[in-house]
């Protein structure tokens, strides 16, 4: 019988047991056991009376699995602690059905193992009640997300992982097969043209859960391979898009964490978004936001013969309500410069200003709104992009507490990101070149400066400062989709080759159509309050993309 279905009905009944040995007491005539199976506990009771079993238990272990047979009775003592802490089994008989090793680390919620280890040993890691309780709620939101979208008219529709590359995509992973000697597939990055080939069938309301799989270097909230919700939608809008998502959420926080969300979430622009937080992904879970400073202010009135190469750029300014000793500073200045940055702060302590850019003139620092134990820190930038000090206002909010704790969960819309980025100078689409723009005038511009100050009807779903879903409303005519794919820089060869079946299929009466993906991992993990996403993924690799319990990758040309 399992540990969970024990209550009170089998009181005085005879019943058999099985669990893992999770604690033995031994109180010199009285031993007890405690098992255990996923998050259950039950105390076992042996009597010395029985002196066969007393010299059995002395060869168990912790962890080992055994068998027992006794009588449930009420115990004298209760705890409150554990289900069934009322309860115990008076034993007449235990069987071993698997000795365990010694264990590389004890296996209880409170660990002080290394994840190393934890990983090394994932099976046993995930014997620790929180860790079942996670795969639990993991099943809980998986099952919550297809009976919501079915009850929505969405029906889940898989597709192949095995896939060809999206040119303007991210970077792929192969797929080497022996049924092709000078060929590959690659994985899917995500199931995005597929989802639009499925609005191009028909299907007008899609979803499923799906691997999604990336070449992309380790980082510490990573994996090549992750879990999207991904949804799409015929003859949809931004605004439709985004209100089936928020009442989805709403009604899985309230199920699942009891936690009532806002009706609408609220939404920024992204210019907006770097602008006064510095980040395409603001936390406003706190205010204190970046303002642009009238750098003449500064320029003019200053004799610092150094500032004058700053002339041409922009002033960003942070107020923070913190002390920070000049030491700890000095090391942000630092970093600001390793990143070709040039940051000064000015700050206010015991009625004392004080400043890392001297001399500054007493007109510009008598012009400064600062209070006693606050911080200003001043950035030039070349662009409006103020990004080191949005990196500079998380990381002090979280190190000085400034985050409210009511906002457990705080959802925020960030929408419209132009529709092409440009990095280390080369043009990429900011969200994926499928995406439509927000004025159709777009398809007419000739010159690529014009081009670029084009935004897209994109949106990105961000919580607590993380971005955990993102989509848009799609092209869905095949000149403007190739247009895209010309101004990315590909030759009409490259896009017959590689995405011509695509645009082909465009031209087939295609619906407008729009959709959405969000990351189950991070979602999870904000969720249930965890540091990483490898809490959450019941076999993680580890930040730097190796896999500790497998032992993989395994070299590619090792003979064994
Ligand atoms: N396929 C996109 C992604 O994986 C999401 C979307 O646009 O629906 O980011």
């Amino acid at each position: 019988m399992r540990l969970k279905n024990i209550d009170d009905s089998y009181i005085d009944s005879s019943v058999t047991l099985h669990g893992w040995i999770k604690k033995i007491r031994k109180l010199g005539e009285l031993i007890f056991i405690d098992i255990r199976e996923q998050t259950e506990i039950f105390q076992l009771r042996i009597e010395q009376t029985n002196s066969s079993l007393f010299e059995l238990v002395s060869t168990l272990k912790n962890q080992f699995l055994i068998e027992v047979e006794g009588v449930v009775k009420k115990r004298k003592e209760i705890n409150s602690e554990i289900n069934n802490g009322h309860l115990e089994l008076f034993v007449s008989e235990i069987k071993v059905i698997s000795s365990s090793n010694s264990l590389p680390f004890i296996i209880e919620d409170k660990t002080d193992a290394l994840e190393q280890k934890r990983m090394q040993y994932r099976y046993l890691d995930l014997r620790r009640p929180t860790n079942f309780k996670m795969l639990k709620f993991r099943s809980d939101v998986y099952r919550f997300f297809r009976n919501y979208l079915d009850s929505q008219a969405f029906i889940e529709v898989e597709t192949p992982a095995i896939n060809v590359p999206t040119i303007g995509g991210s970077k792929e992973l192969l797929v080497n097969s022996t049924n092709f000697e000078d060929s590959n597939y690659t994985l899917s990055q995500s199931p995005q043209v597929y989802k639009q080939l499925l609005m191009i069938s028909g299907v007008d309301k899609y979803f499923q859960i799906a691997k999604c799989f990336r070449d992309e270097k380790a980082r510490s909230d990573r994996q090549m391979e992750f879990t999207q919700l991904d949804i799409e939608m015929s003859f949809t809008t931004e605004d439709e898009v985004k209100s089936l998502v928020e009442g989805m959420l709403q009604k899985l926080f309230t199920e699942l964490l009891s936690f009532e969300l806002p009706t609408i979430f609220p939404k920024i622009e992204y210019k907006d978004a770097i602008l006064k937080y510095g980040s395409d992904k603001p936390d406003t879970r706190f205010d204190y936001l970046i303002e642009e400073v009238k750098k003449e202010k500064l320029l003019e009135q200053s004799s610092n013969p150094f500032l004058k190469k700053f002339a041409n750029q922009f002033l960003f300014s942070l107020k923070l309500p913190i002390v920070l000793s000049t030491s700890k500073l000095k090391k942000y200045v630092e970093k600001a410069k390793s990143e070709n940055e040039l940051l000064f702060w000015v700050k206010k302590e015991k009625g004392t200003i004080s400043s890392s850019l001297k001399p500054l003139e007493e007109t510009f620092i008598n012009s400064l709104e600062i209070n006693d134990n606050e911080i200003i820190f001043f950035n030039f930038k070349a662009t409006k992009e103020p990004m080191f000090l949005g990196r500079l206002r998380v990381e002090l909010a979280k190190e000085f507490d400034l985050i409210s704790s009511k906002e457990r969960f705080n959802f925020l819309w960030v929408e419209h990101f132009p529709m092409f980025t440009i990095e280390d100078n080369v043009i990429g689409a900011s969200h994926h070149p499928f995406t439509a723009p927000l004025d159709e005038n777009f398809f007419n511009e000739k010159n690529i400066e014009e081009i670029k100050k084009y935004d897209s009807k994109s949106y990105d779903l961000v919580l607590n400062g993380n971005e955990i879903g993102g989509g848009s409303i799609r092209i869905n005519n095949p000149k403007n989709q190739r247009f895209i794919f010309e101004k990315l820089g590909f030759s009409d060869k490259e896009i017959n080759y590689y995405i011509g079946w695509f645009l082909e299929a465009l031209s087939y009466g295609t619906p407008p159509h729009g959709g959405i993906a969000i990351g189950i991992d991070r979602l999870l993990a904000i969720m249930l309050n965890k540091e990483t996403i490898r809490e959450v993924i019941a076999f993680p690799k580890t930040s730097k993309a190796t896999d500790e319990l497998t032992k993989g990758p395994y070299k590619k040309n090792d003979k064994i």
